[in-house]
């Protein structure tokens, strides 16, 4: 047994039932085998079990009261996982299904992601298996506040730097800030993803949705190709999907589909976004209610059946381990020639082994492809630390720039050890040989 099996066995022993964890977890080792192969001090220094373990782990009680006066009672986690090159940043997901093993495979690939920014910036993630659907202003006031009061004392400017995910947008984010600075009576930049009037950066907002179609468009770029007419589905209808549909409109393609929880409309004559936008961002509806307002659209039930679409390009946006196995050899066998990842995780092992095996397809992983959401995060960060605000097309253009330098490094790293166009290796090796370098010469810590 090799020195990444014996790692990857022990993890799953260790950390029992933590499915999506173990996933994870054996998506990035074993890519990396060539690596430590030529280096072997690293086992000896038990990087690798190092690296799988979180530095800390924060678990805690957030009660809050509705607006019957009933009195609820949710989890609460924050992963500290990684600082070798930075302080720990990574997002809150407030959404039912978040439990340990979701929070610890979101923090893993975030060390990895964060490296690859080029950045500053360590790995860590936190939430909640609190729904905020259905809840008033108030309630979620009352749940934001009360996850702060216990929050604050592990998070800090140089320390943590939590941001929004899934169920965590801007008006989360501006209670959970009111709150630290209560509390803390500091304004700093504890939190990325702040309003534009309160310290955060233009452009944050859009960078994840944006940052996929930069480094996608960059692949397409170097093939003589691009996204003109490109036939496009995009999972999700939150934040990193809207702003992928924006960007991939602005540049010629053909968004046909987008989904929800519920299901997914089909558009053929191409999705009108600003629709969208007013049931999603403004009304917070279902998505239902777009083909009631746009003619020629079909509303579906059930999300999967988007995969079946043919299309050019896929983008799945919404959350873990939407694409499987089947829905992936459907689209590959519709001819799929692009699929990028906004979201963390979409795609299950047998879903990313297809991809990768089909000559046709060019597949780009999301700790690289969705990069851009934690890169500008940091460009939040130093413009607070400095007293600054940028410009929107100063912190577009930089972002841009990261994103086309993520995709030469994990193209450059997959070469340099015989993997040429196999993203998944790049991108992990590239994130990992940085972290690595940092935690060697941290010394045993
Ligand atoms: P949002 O909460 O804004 O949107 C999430 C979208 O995905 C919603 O349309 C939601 O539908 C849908 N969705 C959530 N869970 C499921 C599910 N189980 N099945 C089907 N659809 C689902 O989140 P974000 O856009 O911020 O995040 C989307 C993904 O992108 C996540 O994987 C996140 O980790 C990743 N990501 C986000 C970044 C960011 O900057 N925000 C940065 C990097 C990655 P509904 O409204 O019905 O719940």
């Amino acid at each position: 047994m090799t020195y990444v099996e014996r790692v990857l066995e022990d993890l799953i022993r260790r950390n029992p039932g933590e499915t999506e964890f173990h996933q994870a977890a054996t998506e990035i080792l074993m890519t990396l085998e060539p690596v430590i192969n030529a280096h072997p001090e690293y086992e000896k220094s038990a990087l690798l079990e190092r690296l799988c373990e979180p530095e800390r782990t924060i678990l805690f009680r957030v009660p809050w009261v509705d607006d019957q006066g009933k009195v609820h009672v949710n989890k609460g986690y924050r992963v500290q996982f990684n600082s070798a090159i930075g302080p720990y940043k990574g997002g809150l997901r407030f959404h039912p299904s978040v439990n340990l093993s979701v929070i610890k495979f979101l923090g893993l690939e975030q060390i990895l992601k964060n490296s690859l920014t080029g950045l500053p910036i360590g790995g860590g993630k936190g939430g909640s298996d609190f729904d905020p659907k259905g809840k008033s202003d108030r309630e979620i006031m009352a749940f934001c506040q009360s996850f702060m009061t216990e929050l604050f004392r592990h998070i800090g400017a140089d320390t943590d730097v939590p941001a929004g995910d899934i169920g965590v947008g801007a008006r989360e984010i501006g209670y959970l800030f009111g709150q630290y600075k209560r509390i803390c009576n500091e304004h700093v930049g504890v939190l990325t993803g702040r309003g534009i009037s309160y310290g955060g950066s233009l452009v944050r907002k859009e960078a994840t949705g944006y940052g996929l179609v930069y480094i996608t468009e960059e692949a397409m770029r170097l093939r003589g190709d691009s996204f003109q007419d490109k036939i496009t589905l995009i999972s999700g209808s939150g934040n990193v999907a809207i702003y992928a549909c924006e960007k991939a409109q602005s540049l010629g393609a053909k968004v046909v589909a987008m989904y929800d929880s519920d299901g997914y409309i089909h558009d053929p004559n191409g999705i009108q976004l600003e629709v969208i936008k007013q049931i999603k961002e403004v009304e917070r509806r279902r998505i239902k209610e777009y083909a009631n307002r746009v003619a020629g659209a079909t509303y579906h039930e059930g999300c999967k059946g988007i995969w079946t679409i043919p299309c050019d390009v896929a983008l799945p946006c919404a959350t873990q381990n939407e694409i499987d196995g089947e829905s992936a050899e459907i689209l590959v066998k519709n001819g799929v020639k692009y699929v990028a990842e906004g979201a963390n995780m979409p795609s299950t092992l047998q879903a990313i082994n297809t991809f990768l095996q089909a000559k046709q397809v060019v597949y780009l992983p999301a700790k690289a492809a969705n990069a851009g959401g934690v890169a500008t995060s940091a460009l939040e960060m130093a413009q607070s630390s400095g007293r600054l605000f940028w410009e929107a097309e100063k912190v577009d253009s930089k972002l841009q720039k990261i994103m086309v330098n993520i995709y030469h490094n994990i193209d450059e790293a997959a070469k340099k050890y015989g993997f040429e166009g196999n993203y998944v290796m790049g991108a992990n090796i590239a994130g990992f040989e940085k972290i690595a370098n940092s935690m060697m010469a941290h010394g045993i810590v």
